[in-house]
Protein backbone atom coordinates (compact mmCIF):
# COMPACT_ATOMS: atom_id res chain seq x y z
CA UNK A 1 0.00 0.00 0.00
CA UNK A 2 1.40 3.31 -1.06
CA UNK A 3 1.45 5.47 2.07
CA UNK A 4 0.94 9.67 1.46
CA UNK A 5 3.50 11.66 3.23
CA UNK A 6 3.27 15.65 3.29
CA UNK A 7 7.04 17.28 3.52
CA UNK A 8 6.40 21.16 4.20
CA UNK A 9 9.94 22.69 2.89
CA UNK A 10 9.76 20.35 0.44
CA UNK A 11 11.34 22.82 -2.34
CA UNK A 12 14.32 23.34 0.33
CA UNK A 13 17.68 22.93 0.51
CA UNK A 14 17.74 19.44 2.10
CA UNK A 15 13.41 19.09 1.70
CA UNK A 16 14.05 18.85 -2.39
CA UNK A 17 16.61 16.13 -1.65
CA UNK A 18 14.50 14.21 1.10
CA UNK A 19 11.48 13.97 -1.76
CA UNK A 20 13.44 12.11 -3.92
CA UNK A 21 15.06 9.72 -1.89
CA UNK A 22 11.10 9.47 -0.40
CA UNK A 23 9.53 8.56 -4.06
CA UNK A 24 12.20 6.23 -4.67
CA UNK A 25 11.39 5.17 -1.47
CA UNK A 26 7.67 4.25 -2.85
CA UNK A 27 6.01 6.57 -0.66
CA UNK A 28 3.91 9.36 -2.21
CA UNK A 29 4.67 12.60 -1.36
CA UNK A 30 2.33 16.22 -1.21
CA UNK A 31 5.26 19.35 -1.06
CA UNK A 32 4.05 22.66 0.91
CA UNK A 33 6.04 25.35 0.75
CA UNK A 34 6.11 29.51 0.61
CA UNK A 35 9.43 29.58 -1.37
CA UNK A 36 9.99 31.79 0.78
CA UNK A 37 14.01 30.39 0.56
CA UNK A 38 13.70 28.52 -2.38
CA UNK A 39 12.45 28.78 -5.76
CA UNK A 40 8.81 27.21 -7.52
CA UNK A 41 11.30 25.96 -10.54
CA UNK A 42 12.74 23.09 -7.82
CA UNK A 43 9.54 21.27 -8.07
CA UNK A 44 10.18 21.20 -12.00
CA UNK A 45 13.48 19.74 -11.20
CA UNK A 46 11.99 17.53 -8.67
CA UNK A 47 9.26 15.86 -11.38
CA UNK A 48 12.66 15.66 -13.96
CA UNK A 49 14.56 14.10 -11.15
CA UNK A 50 12.08 11.18 -10.03
CA UNK A 51 10.14 10.92 -13.16
CA UNK A 52 6.83 11.75 -12.08
CA UNK A 53 4.37 13.64 -14.42
CA UNK A 54 3.18 15.99 -11.72
CA UNK A 55 5.11 17.48 -7.85
CA UNK A 56 2.13 17.23 -5.78
CA UNK A 57 2.46 20.88 -3.96
CA UNK A 58 0.66 23.92 -3.04
CA UNK A 59 2.19 27.35 -2.24
CA UNK A 60 1.77 28.46 1.29
CA UNK A 61 2.90 28.95 4.64
CA UNK A 62 2.33 26.37 7.46
CA UNK A 63 1.47 29.23 9.67
CA UNK A 64 -2.04 29.27 7.80
CA UNK A 65 -3.99 27.43 9.35
CA UNK A 66 -7.23 28.02 6.63
CA UNK A 67 -4.64 27.15 3.93
CA UNK A 68 -3.15 24.40 5.85
CA UNK A 69 -6.52 22.73 6.79
CA UNK A 70 -7.29 22.46 3.28
CA UNK A 71 -4.69 20.98 2.31
CA UNK A 72 -4.84 17.97 5.32
CA UNK A 73 -8.63 18.00 3.55
CA UNK A 74 -7.53 17.18 0.56
CA UNK A 75 -4.84 14.49 1.04
CA UNK A 76 -5.20 10.97 3.47
CA UNK A 77 -1.49 11.57 4.88
CA UNK A 78 0.28 8.88 6.66
CA UNK A 79 2.68 10.99 8.27
CA UNK A 80 4.63 14.64 8.07
CA UNK A 81 8.16 15.46 7.73
CA UNK A 82 8.33 18.55 8.94
CA UNK A 83 11.14 20.90 7.30
CA UNK A 84 9.59 24.51 6.83
CA UNK A 85 11.83 26.57 9.09
CA UNK A 86 14.02 29.87 9.38
CA UNK A 87 17.53 28.10 9.78
CA UNK A 88 19.93 31.42 9.73
CA UNK A 89 21.84 31.80 13.21
CA UNK A 90 23.00 35.16 12.64
CA UNK A 91 19.61 36.55 11.60
CA UNK A 92 17.86 34.79 14.13
CA UNK A 93 19.83 37.04 16.89
CA UNK A 94 18.67 40.03 14.90
CA UNK A 95 14.94 38.49 14.88
CA UNK A 96 14.11 36.18 17.56
CA UNK A 97 10.64 36.70 17.53
CA UNK A 98 10.03 35.99 14.59
CA UNK A 99 12.02 32.92 14.70
CA UNK A 100 10.03 31.79 17.51
CA UNK A 101 6.91 32.45 15.64
CA UNK A 102 8.01 30.99 12.29
CA UNK A 103 9.89 27.81 13.83
CA UNK A 104 7.67 27.02 17.26
CA UNK A 105 4.11 28.51 15.89
CA UNK A 106 4.41 25.99 12.53
CA UNK A 107 5.41 23.02 14.72
CA UNK A 108 1.83 23.61 16.90
CA UNK A 109 0.05 24.74 14.09
CA UNK A 110 1.06 21.32 12.22
CA UNK A 111 0.68 19.28 15.82
CA UNK A 112 -3.18 20.69 16.14
CA UNK A 113 -3.92 19.90 12.54
CA UNK A 114 -2.86 16.21 12.72
CA UNK A 115 -4.42 15.80 15.70
CA UNK A 116 -7.30 17.25 14.09
CA UNK A 117 -7.30 14.47 11.11
CA UNK A 118 -5.61 11.36 13.04
CA UNK A 119 -2.04 12.00 11.54
CA UNK A 120 0.46 10.81 14.36
CA UNK A 121 3.59 10.18 12.92
CA UNK A 122 6.65 13.15 12.61
CA UNK A 123 9.83 13.77 11.37
CA UNK A 124 10.92 16.41 12.83
CA UNK A 125 14.66 18.48 11.53
CA UNK A 126 16.41 19.20 14.34
CA UNK A 127 20.22 20.05 15.15
CA UNK A 128 23.04 19.56 16.67
CA UNK A 129 22.70 23.14 17.67
CA UNK A 130 20.49 21.59 20.04
CA UNK A 131 23.74 20.46 22.23
CA UNK A 132 25.30 24.08 23.03
CA UNK A 133 28.82 23.96 23.72
CA UNK A 134 28.93 19.77 24.14
CA UNK A 135 31.84 18.48 26.96
CA UNK A 136 31.56 15.19 24.94
CA UNK A 137 33.01 14.60 21.78
CA UNK A 138 31.73 12.64 20.20
CA UNK A 139 28.09 13.67 21.17
CA UNK A 140 25.74 11.17 22.37
CA UNK A 141 21.87 12.10 22.10
CA UNK A 142 21.57 11.93 26.22
CA UNK A 143 24.13 14.81 26.62
CA UNK A 144 22.71 17.48 27.79
CA UNK A 145 20.86 19.91 25.67
CA UNK A 146 20.99 24.02 25.85
CA UNK A 147 21.15 26.96 23.33
CA UNK A 148 23.17 29.47 22.79
CA UNK A 149 21.08 31.65 20.19
CA UNK A 150 17.53 32.33 19.35
CA UNK A 151 17.56 29.40 16.57
CA UNK A 152 18.94 27.06 19.03
CA UNK A 153 16.32 27.93 21.08
CA UNK A 154 13.60 27.40 18.80
CA UNK A 155 15.27 23.74 18.01
CA UNK A 156 15.38 22.88 21.75
CA UNK A 157 11.89 24.27 22.44
CA UNK A 158 10.26 22.26 19.56
CA UNK A 159 11.88 18.84 20.57
CA UNK A 160 10.48 19.32 24.18
CA UNK A 161 7.20 20.16 23.25
CA UNK A 162 7.38 17.13 21.10
CA UNK A 163 8.52 15.15 23.99
CA UNK A 164 5.52 16.54 25.89
CA UNK A 165 2.83 15.83 23.40
CA UNK A 166 4.51 12.50 23.29
CA UNK A 167 3.77 11.94 27.18
CA UNK A 168 0.35 13.08 27.27
CA UNK A 169 -0.48 11.13 24.28
CA UNK A 170 1.45 7.71 23.45
CA UNK A 171 -0.45 7.96 20.11
CA UNK A 172 2.02 9.92 18.71
CA UNK A 173 5.12 9.06 17.24
CA UNK A 174 7.89 11.52 16.54
CA UNK A 175 11.10 10.72 14.79
CA UNK A 176 13.31 13.54 16.05
CA UNK A 177 16.60 13.90 13.71
CA UNK A 178 19.70 16.44 15.28
CA UNK A 179 21.16 16.92 12.08
CA UNK A 180 25.34 17.63 11.78
CA UNK A 181 26.57 19.93 9.00
CA UNK A 182 24.44 18.83 5.69
CA UNK A 183 26.65 19.68 2.51
CA UNK A 184 26.87 18.56 -0.91
CA UNK A 185 24.33 18.11 -3.56
CA UNK A 186 22.33 15.22 -5.66
CA UNK A 187 24.90 13.86 -8.21
CA UNK A 188 23.19 14.86 -10.81
CA UNK A 189 23.26 18.57 -10.55
CA UNK A 190 19.70 19.09 -10.65
CA UNK A 191 19.59 19.94 -7.15
CA UNK A 192 21.72 21.76 -4.48
CA UNK A 193 21.86 24.46 -2.16
CA UNK A 194 21.34 27.63 -3.38
CA UNK A 195 21.74 30.81 -1.32
CA UNK A 196 21.08 34.00 -3.12
CA UNK A 197 22.90 35.93 -0.01
CA UNK A 198 26.95 36.13 0.56
CA UNK A 199 26.34 32.43 2.60
CA UNK A 200 27.11 32.08 6.51
CA UNK A 201 28.15 28.41 6.01
CA UNK A 202 31.18 27.20 5.20
CA UNK A 203 30.74 24.51 2.31
CA UNK A 204 28.88 27.47 0.34
CA UNK A 205 30.92 29.91 0.94
CA UNK A 206 33.82 28.21 -0.28
CA UNK A 207 31.75 27.36 -3.21
CA UNK A 208 31.21 30.89 -4.17
CA UNK A 209 34.93 31.31 -3.77
CA UNK A 210 35.67 27.75 -5.99
CA UNK A 211 33.22 29.93 -8.80
CA UNK A 212 35.19 33.32 -8.84
CA UNK A 213 31.80 35.14 -7.04
CA UNK A 214 34.28 35.63 -3.72
CA UNK A 215 37.60 36.37 -3.54
CA UNK A 216 38.62 34.33 -0.54
CA UNK A 217 37.36 32.23 2.06
CA UNK A 218 38.07 33.81 5.51
CA UNK A 219 38.72 31.02 7.93
CA UNK A 220 36.87 32.13 11.62
CA UNK A 221 40.36 31.51 13.93
CA UNK A 222 43.24 29.17 13.52
CA UNK A 223 43.55 29.53 17.52
CA UNK A 224 41.61 26.32 18.55
CA UNK A 225 42.09 23.27 20.54
CA UNK A 226 41.72 20.99 17.63
CA UNK A 227 44.46 19.64 15.25
CA UNK A 228 45.15 22.36 12.78
CA UNK A 229 43.41 25.35 14.84
CA UNK A 230 40.17 25.70 12.97
CA UNK A 231 36.92 24.66 14.11
CA UNK A 232 35.89 20.81 13.32
CA UNK A 233 32.45 19.68 12.21
CA UNK A 234 30.96 16.50 11.38
CA UNK A 235 30.14 16.97 7.54
CA UNK A 236 26.91 14.77 6.37
CA UNK A 237 26.20 14.63 2.34
CA UNK A 238 22.42 15.96 2.04
CA UNK A 239 21.82 12.66 0.13
CA UNK A 240 22.36 10.59 3.51
CA UNK A 241 21.07 13.20 5.53
CA UNK A 242 17.71 12.53 3.33
CA UNK A 243 17.94 8.76 3.30
CA UNK A 244 18.07 9.39 6.92
CA UNK A 245 14.21 10.82 6.35
CA UNK A 246 13.16 7.56 4.70
CA UNK A 247 14.96 5.55 7.74
CA UNK A 248 13.10 7.94 9.99
CA UNK A 249 9.58 7.31 8.70
CA UNK A 250 9.75 3.98 7.89
CA UNK A 251 10.89 3.13 11.65
CA UNK A 252 7.92 5.33 12.48
CA UNK A 253 5.36 3.17 10.47
CA UNK A 254 6.32 -0.58 11.65
CA UNK A 255 6.27 0.56 15.09
CA UNK A 256 4.35 3.69 15.88
CA UNK A 257 7.66 4.25 18.28
CA UNK A 258 9.40 7.48 18.52
CA UNK A 259 12.72 8.43 18.25
CA UNK A 260 15.85 10.86 18.92
CA UNK A 261 19.06 10.36 16.90
CA UNK A 262 21.94 12.55 15.72
CA UNK A 263 22.49 11.93 11.63
CA UNK A 264 25.83 12.59 10.87
CA UNK A 265 29.50 10.58 10.20
CA UNK A 266 30.99 10.45 13.10
CA UNK A 267 34.22 11.87 11.47
CA UNK A 268 34.97 15.21 12.28
CA UNK A 269 36.91 18.01 9.69
CA UNK A 270 38.08 21.24 9.93
CA UNK A 271 37.83 24.43 8.23
CA UNK A 272 41.36 23.33 6.30
CA UNK A 273 40.51 19.76 5.75
CA UNK A 274 37.13 20.89 4.02
CA UNK A 275 39.42 23.86 1.86
CA UNK A 276 41.38 21.25 0.76
CA UNK A 277 38.87 18.67 -0.36
CA UNK A 278 36.98 21.38 -2.21
CA UNK A 279 40.28 22.77 -4.03
CA UNK A 280 40.73 18.66 -5.09
CA UNK A 281 37.09 19.08 -6.41
CA UNK A 282 37.55 22.03 -8.43
CA UNK A 283 40.80 21.35 -9.31
CA UNK A 284 42.48 24.83 -8.09
CA UNK A 285 43.93 25.97 -4.91
CA UNK A 286 41.33 28.49 -3.14
CA UNK A 287 42.81 31.23 -1.19
CA UNK A 288 42.01 31.71 2.78
CA UNK A 289 42.75 34.40 5.13
CA UNK A 290 42.25 33.85 8.69
CA UNK A 291 40.09 36.38 10.51
CA UNK A 292 39.20 36.70 14.25
CA UNK A 293 36.82 33.63 15.93
CA UNK A 294 33.37 34.05 14.83
CA UNK A 295 30.66 35.16 18.27
CA UNK A 296 29.19 31.98 19.43
CA UNK A 297 31.19 29.48 17.37
CA UNK A 298 32.44 26.12 19.11
CA UNK A 299 35.75 24.54 18.74
CA UNK A 300 34.31 20.76 17.73
CA UNK A 301 30.81 19.11 16.69
CA UNK A 302 30.88 15.69 15.70
CA UNK A 303 28.18 13.03 16.36
CA UNK A 304 27.86 9.54 18.13
CA UNK A 305 26.38 8.06 15.33
CA UNK A 306 25.89 4.34 17.27
CA UNK A 307 22.15 4.77 17.78
CA UNK A 308 20.83 6.03 14.14
CA UNK A 309 22.55 3.03 13.38
CA UNK A 310 21.08 0.42 16.15
CA UNK A 311 17.59 1.90 15.86
CA UNK A 312 17.23 2.57 11.53
CA UNK A 313 20.15 0.89 10.00
CA UNK A 314 21.27 4.34 9.43
CA UNK A 315 24.38 5.22 8.45
CA UNK A 316 26.09 8.02 6.40
CA UNK A 317 28.57 6.73 4.11
CA UNK A 318 29.90 9.41 1.68
CA UNK A 319 33.08 11.10 1.80
CA UNK A 320 34.33 14.28 1.75
CA UNK A 321 35.62 14.82 -1.62
CA UNK A 322 32.01 13.17 -2.52
CA UNK A 323 30.42 15.66 -0.62
CA UNK A 324 32.87 18.96 -2.52
CA UNK A 325 32.56 16.78 -6.03
CA UNK A 326 28.61 17.59 -6.17
CA UNK A 327 28.37 20.49 -4.31
CA UNK A 328 30.78 21.92 -7.51
CA UNK A 329 28.83 19.96 -10.07
CA UNK A 330 25.91 21.85 -8.71
CA UNK A 331 27.57 24.86 -8.75
CA UNK A 332 28.66 24.43 -12.53
CA UNK A 333 25.94 23.26 -14.07
CA UNK A 334 22.29 22.62 -12.01
CA UNK A 335 22.86 25.99 -9.82
CA UNK A 336 23.47 28.37 -13.21
CA UNK A 337 20.26 27.11 -15.05
N1 LIG B 1 33.64 28.91 8.99
C1 LIG B 1 34.71 29.67 8.50
N2 LIG B 1 34.43 30.59 7.54
C2 LIG B 1 33.19 30.80 7.02
C3 LIG B 1 32.12 30.02 7.52
C4 LIG B 1 32.37 29.08 8.50
O1 LIG B 1 35.86 29.51 8.94
O2 LIG B 1 33.02 31.68 6.15
C5 LIG B 1 33.90 27.88 10.00
C6 LIG B 1 33.13 28.05 11.30
O3 LIG B 1 33.84 28.87 12.20
C7 LIG B 1 32.98 26.61 11.79
C8 LIG B 1 32.90 25.81 10.49
O4 LIG B 1 33.46 26.63 9.47
O5 LIG B 1 34.14 26.18 12.48
C9 LIG B 1 31.48 25.43 10.09
O6 LIG B 1 30.68 26.60 10.07
P1 LIG B 1 29.19 26.59 9.51
O7 LIG B 1 28.64 27.98 9.65
O8 LIG B 1 29.16 25.99 8.14
O9 LIG B 1 28.43 25.56 10.46
P2 LIG B 1 28.14 25.63 12.04
O10 LIG B 1 29.05 26.60 12.67
O11 LIG B 1 26.71 26.00 12.14
O12 LIG B 1 28.39 24.24 12.54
Amino acid sequence: MTRTVLLTGGAGYIGSHTFVALVEAGYSVVIVDDFSNSKPSVLTRLGRLTGLNKVEAYEGSVLDDAFMERVFNAHEFDAVVHFAAKKAVGESVSYPVDYVETNVGGLTTLLRLMDAHDVRRLVFSSSATVYGDPDIIPIPESAPRSYTSPYAFTKLMSEQILEQAAAADPAWAFGILRYFNPVGAHPSGTIGEDPSDIPNNLMPYIAKVAAGELSHLNVFGDDYDTPDGTGVRDYVHVCDLAMGHVKSLDALMASNLGHTVNLGTGIGSSVFDMLQAYSRACGKTLPHVVTDRRDGDVPVLCAEVDRARELLGFEAKRTLDEMCASSWHWIQTGAKE
